[in-house]
């Protein structure tokens, strides 16, 4: 099964990608996540990459385009993907069309997290993560069970990002209204969308993912 995850930044889509990935055996890829990675790096793409994501903006569609498309290739994508981030504009979406028909591979569902803006903002500045595996949280509405302490690897080490500040994110907003937010139009008309309510707790969100997948 191969997924797409849409939705604002800030959503729900890495945190709804992490649950259902690990139900289902499946792989998460986060073209926010690889960029980052490359950022870090201090790889050509990361030296490419580093000033639009600070700002806000979005990375080029041939950058991010080449990365899903060499990452989709490898074998532990063969038992399904979930993208998270990617496409991001219409020219993307194409392209990852070309590619899965030439690869053989299906899209089995797009599913849209529908939040509303105003809980973006919240939701994005109180984000953290643990340092050492990756598992997402939020100060307020996803703490760790016992403070200062990963619940999942037990590591006491945790990052936020740059980008999630409060001007940054307007940004953002803007380039997936201005870019990202077609897509929903694209997919409707392919009879692909299916939308979920992401301003449900976690959980329920989870739960309505799971009822469109069975
Ligand atoms: P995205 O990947 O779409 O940018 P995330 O999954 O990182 O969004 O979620 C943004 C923040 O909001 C995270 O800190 C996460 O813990 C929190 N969050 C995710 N889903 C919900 C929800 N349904 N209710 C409240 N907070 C949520
Ligand atoms: P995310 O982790 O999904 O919030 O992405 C963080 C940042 O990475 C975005 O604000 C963009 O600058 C960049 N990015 C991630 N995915 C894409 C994409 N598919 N197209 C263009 N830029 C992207």
């Amino acid at each position: 099964m191969n997924l797409i995850l849409l939705g604002a930044p800030g959503a729900g889509k890495g945190t709804q990608a992490e649950r259902i990935a690990e139900k289902h055996g499946m792989v998460q890829l986060s073209t926010g996540e690889m960029l980052r990675a490359a950022v870090k790096a201090g790889s050509e793409i990361g030296m490419k990459a580093k000033s639009v994501m600070e700002a806000g903006g979005l990375v080029s569609d041939e950058i991010v385009i080449g990365i899903i498309s060499e990452r989709i290739d490898q074998p532990d994508c063969a038992n399904g993907f979930i993208l998270d981030g990617f496409p991001r504009t219409l020219p993307q979406a194409a392209a990852l069309e070309t590619l899965l028909d030439s690869k053989g591979k299906t899209l089995d569902a797009v599913i849209e997290i529908k939040v509303d803006d105003t809980a973006l903002v919240e939701r994005i500045t109180g984000r953290f993560s643990c340092a050492k595996c990756g598992v997402g949280y939020h100060d307020t509405f996803k703490p760790t069970s016992t403070a200062g302490v990963c619940d999942k690897c037990g590591s006491t080490e945790f990052v936020r990002r740059a980008d999630d500040n409060e001007e940054t994110v307007k940004n953002r907003l803007m380039s997936y209204y201005r870019e990202t937010a077609p897509l929903t139009g694209y997919y409707f008309a392919k009879d692909r969308l299916k939308g979920v309510d992401g301003m449900a707790d976690i959980g329920e969100v989870t739960n309505q993912i799971e009822a469109i997948l069975s």
